[in-house]
C-alpha cells in the first residue's frame, strides 16, 4: 500500500520536514554522496505569500534535511512560466535564490542549460520534447509543488509541476495538445523519487497566478505522485476523479487515486478537509455573461487575459460576448480573438496578435473604456 503523509504544521519547518520525511517512508531516501535535485514551482516573480510559488523556507528545510542525510550537492531548479523575459528573476526577485544560497545549495534556471531530447515519446507530446538534463543527472529528484487551483487543469500540484522541467520553447506546442494528457505523458518520462506539496500558503479561485491566498499550513509527501495529488485535491474539496491529470495518470498506471487504497500517515484527511473556491467561479461571478473559449490555450494567453480581466471593473466595460484563444473556434458573432493561435479566423473578427499578447494590450482591445 502506498503512503501519503499529511502534516498540519505546528512547530518550525525544519522539524516538520524531518517528521514529514519519516512519515512518508523517505527517511532513508538520500544516500551519502547523492546529488539531489529539488524542483519547486516558481511562478514568474510572485512572492510565496500570494500562494503562487513554493515557499522558499520549505525548500530551505528540505535542503537542510538532504545535507543532514549525506547529500553531496543540492541543486534547486525550475524553468518558470515562459512569458517571463528573464527567467532568473523568479529566483532573484522572490527571495528564493537568496534563501537557497544561504542554505548551501545552488539554483539553476533549466532554460540556460542542456536538455535531453525525446522524439516520438507520446502522441500527446510534441514530436520532439526536451527535458532538463538535471532531471537525469541527479541521483535523487524531489518534486516540491505549490498547492493551487488552475484555470485549465482545475488544480496544479506535483503532476503538473513537472512541466517546469520541459524545454521552454516546447511549452507552447505542449499546450496546443490536450494539456492534461501531455502532463501525464511528461509524468511517464520524469519519475521524482519523492513528491512534496507545500500547502503552507495555497491559492484558491483564479489560480495559478491570480487567485487568493489560503493560509492552511499543510505539508504532504509521498512517493506515489498520483496519490499525493489525490490527497491534496481531496483537502481542497475537489474529488480526485474530477482532476483530469489525476484520473488519466491513474489510468496510465502512474499511481493510485483511490484514497481507500492509500495509507495516510500523520494527520487525518477528514479533519483537514476544506472547500476551496474553484477557478471558474471567480470569473463567472464577476463576468456572468462573458464566454471564454480557451480549448488548447496555454498559460501565456490564459494568464494575460486574466490579468487584463482583473483590471476590468465590471462586465459592462467589455465590448464582446466571447473571448477565443488557443485551438478553440469562435461561435458567437461578437467574439474577440486573442493570440496568434487564432490567426486562421482573424479575417472575420477583431483580434490581437502576439504569443502571448500583452495583458495591457488585451485590456485595451476588449474594453469599451479605453
Ligand atoms: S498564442 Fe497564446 S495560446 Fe497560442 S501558443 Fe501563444 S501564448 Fe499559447
Amino acid at each position: 500500500m502506498n503512503t501519503v503523509s499529511v502534516i498540519k504544521i505546528k512547530s518550525d519547518l525544519d522539524n516538520e520536514i524531518v517528521k514529514l520525511m519519516d512519515l512518508s517512508g523517505a527517511k532513508d531516501l538520500i544516500k551519502s554522496g547523492d546529488i539531489v535535485l529539488l524542483k519547486p514551482n516558481l511562478h514568474a516573480v510572485q512572492h510565496y505569500t500570494t500562494g503562487g510559488t513554493t515557499n522558499p523556507y520549505v525548500v530551505a528545510a528540505v535542503i537542510k534535511w538532504a545535507y543532514k542525510c549525506g547529500a553531496k550537492e543540492v541543486i534547486v531548479g525550475d524553468s518558470p512560466y515562459y512569458g517571463l523575459s528573464d527567467p532568473r528573476r523568479c529566483f532573484t526577485e522572490t527571495g528564493m535564490g537568496e534563501i537557497v544560497e544561504k542554505s548551501g545549495a545552488r539554483w539553476v534556471t533549466f532554460g540556460e542549460h542542456e536538455f535531453r531530447i525525446f522524439r516520438s515519446a507520446s502522441r500527446h507530446l510534441p514530436e520532439e520534447v526536451g527535458i532538463s538534463r538535471f532531471v537525469f543527472d541527479c541521483d535523487k529528484m524531489i518534486n516540491i509543488s505549490a498547492m493551487k487551483t488552475h484555470f485549465n487543469c482545475l488544480v496544479t500540484l506535483c503532476m503538473k509541476n513537472l512541466k517546469g522541467c520541459v524545454r521552454p520553447e516546447d511549452k507552447a506546442a505542449f499546450h496546443k495538445a490536450d494539456v492534461n494528457r501531455a502532463i501525464v505523458a511528461i509524468n511517464s518520462l520524469i519519475k521524482p523519487h519523492l513528491n512534496i506539496i507545500d500547502g503552507t500558503v495555497g491559492m484558491e479561485g483564479m489560480g495559478p497566478a491570480s487567485g487568493t491566498p489560503v493560509n492552511c499550513n499543510l505539508l504532504l509527501a509521498g512517493k506515489d505522485i498520483v496519490g499525493v495529488d489525490s490527497a491534496a485535491s481531496f483537502l481542497m474539496g475537489i474529488q480526485p476523479e474530477e482532476v483530469m491529470t489525476i484520473k488519466r495518470g491513474y489510468q496510465a498506471g502512474l499511481g493510485d487515486m483511490n484514497l481507500d487504497n492509500i495509507q495516510i500517515t500523520g494527520d487525518k484527511l477528514d479533519d483537514l478537509k476544506m472547500n476551496w473556491k474553484r477557478p471558474d467561479s471567480t470569473i463567472t461571478e464577476k463576468f456572468p455573461n462573458l464566454i471564454i473559449r480557451n480549448k488548447g490555450a496555454c498559460s501565456g494567453c490564459n494568464m494575460n487575459l486574466l490579468v487584463a480581466l482583473n483590471d476590468v471593473k465590471s462586465e459592462s466595460e467589455i465590448s464582446y460576448n466571447a473571448v477565443v484563444m488557443g485551438q478553440d473556434e469562435p461561435v458567437e458573432k461578437n467574439s474577440v480573438l486573442i493570440g496568434k493561435c487564432t490567426s486562421s479566423f482573424w479575417k472575420d473578427y477583431d483580434h490581437i496578435s502576439g504569443c502571448p499578447p500583452k495583458s495591457g494590450d488585451i485590456k485595451k482591445l476588449i474594453c469599451l473604456i479605453k
